[in-house]
Formats: C-alpha cells, structure tokens, sequence
C-alpha cells in the first residue's frame, strides 16, 4: 500500500514538473472565489457565482501553466498593486510609530518620503532617489 502511494506521488510530481504551481495570486484568486461564492448566497447575487467560478479557473489554470514568465509577469504585476495599497498603509504605521523620533517629508523634486532623525537643528538631506539637496529644519 505504501508503495502505492509512493508511486501515485512521483507520477504526480513528474506531472507537475515543469509547470508554474501556486504563488501569492494564486492563494488570492481562490479566496476571492470561495468568499463569492458565499456571497452568491445573498439574494439577486447569483452572478457572483460564476465571478467566483471564473477566478477559480483562472488559478488553477495559473497553477498548472507551462508558461513561467507570462505567470511570473503576472505576478509581477499583482505584487505592484498590492505595494501599493500596503505601501500606503505601512507608512501611516511607520509615521505614528516613530512620531517622537522622527520626521518625515517629501522630496520636493522626486515625491519620494525621507526620513530624518527629530531634534538634530537644521541639516542637509540629500535624497537617495533623485541626488536633490534638501535643508530641512528638523
Ligand atoms: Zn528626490
């Protein structure tokens, strides 16, 4: 019986070699369509269900594709939005975390956030995105 297994999981393996299996988007998609699927339950929401379906097949047509770099530019494309809205979060945290350390700014010239330690008088920041010397007042 143990070898049975055994073999069933070699030939399952060997099936899967070669193929993208899951990522990050992947785990998304299939929560995305269990939780529609719930919601499909609600009245006039039966579409969802089939919104849910079609994410459903999506990541399991992701998991099993032999294309790696189409999957990976996905993924890819995914994780910037995700930065993105984290992102934002994130720094809000970061803002409240070290509010008594501290100060944040914006580069006037690339938009990126600097940070520089509380109390130090007035220095001169150079921002590591653009090379732009700021005098700042902290
Ligand atoms: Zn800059």
């Amino acid at each position: 019986m143990k070898a049975w297994f055994q073999k069933i999981g070699y030939k399952i393996a060997s099936w899967m070699y070669g193929r993208y299996g899951n990522d990050k988007l992947t785990y998304v998609l299939l929560i995305s369509a269990l939780l529609l699927s719930f919601l499909a339950y609600l009245p006039y929401c039966f579409f969802l269900y089939f919104v849910g379906l079609g994410l459903l097949i999506w990541s399991v047509f992701r998991t099993f594709s032999k294309n790696i770099p189409k999957r990976r530019r996905e993924l890819e494309r995914y994780m910037k939005i995700h930065n993105k809205f984290t992102g934002f979060f994130k720094l809000r945290r970061n803002k409240w975390r070290d509010r008594k350390t501290h100060v944040y700014f914006k580069c006037p010239k690339c938009r990126a956030v600097l940070r520089v330690p509380k109390g130090k008088g007035s220095i001169t920041v150079t921002c590591p995105q653009c090379g732009e010397r700021i005098n700042k007042n902290t």
